[in-house]
């Protein structure tokens, strides 16, 4: 779009700043065009015709930069507003407001109440809850992951089951939910086995990476690595899921 009035000007690079994409061009008479639009006019000046080519309006890109604009989840209540420079840590670490997807197939949940949602909605055998943060899995190998809600404090974790290693199986802990506060530790500990000739496997303290979805991605630093010797000729193994939350001080 090429600026024609300064409300439809507004909106336009409101959205540029949104995007995250605000380079702005100009042609010579001083028509300015934003870096996504000068691609579709080809670059000639829809107001004059003169070329719109590499002269950047530099005074613009910081108005641009500097606008303050609300919050992309404020539909979900968020009342803050925000510079490009603070925009992608706030929605992507800091918003209280922004919305956990249900990480089961097939479901559209994105909102606040996760929990209440896969407690309500999941009825399902790899969903287990448990009044504590300790739980003890029946995983099968086959499973990529299993659903572990914490009914105390109403956290959703998943533990992971990555298939993508040969000779065995890699396990690990993420949490679907907001992140700790800044002296606060969530970690999980996990342990595999024991049984027969084959002795404990077991992963502690390892920090839970807190996320808003899961779209099939594994940590690749901090996962139990759990040999094909361990899975029981039904395919699965006994795995016990132990999560914490402590104050840094403590440790
Ligand atoms: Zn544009
Ligand atoms: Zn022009
Ligand atoms: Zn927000
Ligand atoms: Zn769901």
């Amino acid at each position: 779009m090429q600026l024609t009035s300064s409300s439809q000007s507004f909106i336009h690079f409101a959205k540029l700043v949104i995007r995250r994409a605000f380079v702005v061009g100009q042609c010579k008479n001083g028509h300015v065009v934003c870096d996504v639009c000068r691609v579709h006019i080809h670059g000639t000046c829809p107001s004059c015709r003169e070329p719109v080519g590499d002269i950047r309006c530099r005074a613009l890109e910081n108005v641009i930069a500097g606008m303050a604009l609300p919050c992309s989840f404020r539909s979900h209540g968020c009342t803050q507003l925000l510079k490009h420079t603070e925009r992608r840590d706030h929605e992507a670490l800091l918003c209280l407001h922004a919305p956990f997807a249900c990480p089961l197939h097939g479901c559209a949940y994105s909102g606040l109440l996760l929990y209440d949602h896969i407690h309500d909605a999941h009825t399902i055998d790899y969903v287990v809850s448990f009044a504590g943060s300790s739980w003890w899995v029946c995983l099968r190998r086959s499973r990529p992951f299993m659903v572990l809600l914490d009914s105390v404090d109403r956290r959703v974790f998943m533990l992971l089951n990555g298939g993508d290693i040969r000779s065995g199986q890699s396990l690990s802990v993420v949490c679907l939910g907001q992140r700790p506060a800044a002296d606060q530790l969530l970690e999980y500990k996990l342990e595999v086995g024991g049984a027969g000739q084959l002795g404990v496997l077991s992963l502690s303290a390892c920090s839970v990476p807190c996320v808003r979805s899961w779209a099939g991605q594994h940590p690749t630093d901090g996962f139990l690595f759990v040999p094909d010797a361990y899975w029981t000729s039904f395919n699965s193994v006994v795995v016990n899921v132990h999560v914490q939350m402590s104050s840094e001080v403590d440790s």
